[in-house]
């Protein structure tokens, strides 16, 4: 695989970035994940568009222009084959002398590699996902997409630990977001719930635009937080992110929801987006 490092196209193993690294460092640093289906972006510009605002919410420089970090994905789709999959970049704060205080001329790191993967045919969109619920143990600014992952792991770690596939993780009483992907329930009702945009979760960019093709589906969407108890009792559930675009969610905490296949709300949203996806993908 050649991946991008701060300027060089390299084959994995060459790639080097300095232990002085502020990323290695402090966890200084913010990421972003892409989507590419039939070797085209998705979304390209709703990842910048989050990225800028990762970089100006912890005072962090960019390392390049739009333009310049578009024509590194294409390269890296280019030449690594890439047809279906994710592309991952990385900024960080860069090599520093080690000290809280941020360097008072950065030099920020740009890492970006690419993971060939199904994205389309999944096991998890065809069965649905095993959910546990877990306290959200992370930090106070979980809408900045910091490269700062241990605390989701550790969540993800103790739902594997319990035989289930991934975790919705619970503060004060109220579901926030699952471990690497936002959470929804659909009511009996039909109405879909998803947590309100705040401080206590990622702004996906999946979920802007899955609620977004919802309301033109005339389906209703309410954002607000909902409780361990209302997700076991609704009538079906499920995530969105850029790595799994729509995936039904089957069981919850032990509780099956319906009949423990995939939901009808979950499967049209993931036939829209997979849709709209292809179609606008550059
Ligand atoms: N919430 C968390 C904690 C995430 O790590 C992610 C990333 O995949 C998401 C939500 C979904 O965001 P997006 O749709 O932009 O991938």
């Amino acid at each position: 695989r050649t991946v991008y490092v701060n300027g060089d196209y390299l084959p994995e193993q060459d790639a080097k970035i300095s232990v002085f690294d502020r990323g290695f460092l402090f966890a200084d640093g913010v990421y972003e994940v892409t989507s590419v289906l039939d070797g085209r972006l998705v979304d390209f510009g709703g990842h910048m568009a989050r990225l800028d605002r990762s970089l100006s919410e912890i005072d962090m420089p960019s390392p390049a222009t739009h333009a310049e970090i578009e024509a590194i994905h294409r390269r890296l789709i280019e030449e690594n084959d890439l047809t279906e999959g994710l592309i991952y970049l990385q900024v960080t704060r860069g090599a520093a002398d080690r000290d809280f205080l941020y360097p008072e001329e950065p030099k920020p790191s740009l890492v970006l590699f690419t993971q060939a993967k199904p994205l389309i045919e999944t096991a998890a969109a065809a069965n649905g996902l095993r959910i546990a619920f877990v306290d959200d143990i992370r930090w106070g600014r979980r809408d900045i997409k910091t490269v700062q992952l241990l605390a989701p792991s550790m969540c993800k770690m103790a739902a594997r630990a319990e035989g289930v596939d991934d975790a919705w993780m619970v503060e004060d009483g109220h579901v926030t977001e699952s471990t690497s992907s936002n959470a929804y329930i659909v009511t009996r009702g039909g109405r879909i719930v998803t947590r309100n945009l705040s401080n206590s979760i990622l702004h996906g960019i999946t979920r802007a635009a899955v609620l977004r093709l919802a309301r033109e589906a005339q389906m209703e969407v309410e954002e607000r937080p909902f409780t361990p108890e209302e997700a076991q009792g609704a009538a079906e559930a499920f995530v969105t992110a850029a790595s799994s675009f729509v995936t039904p969610v089957v069981e919850i905490a032990g509780t099956t929801l319906g009949d423990g296949t995939p939901g009808p709300v979950a499967r049209r949203l993931r036939e829209i987006y997979i849709e709209e996806a292809l179609a606008t993908a550059t």
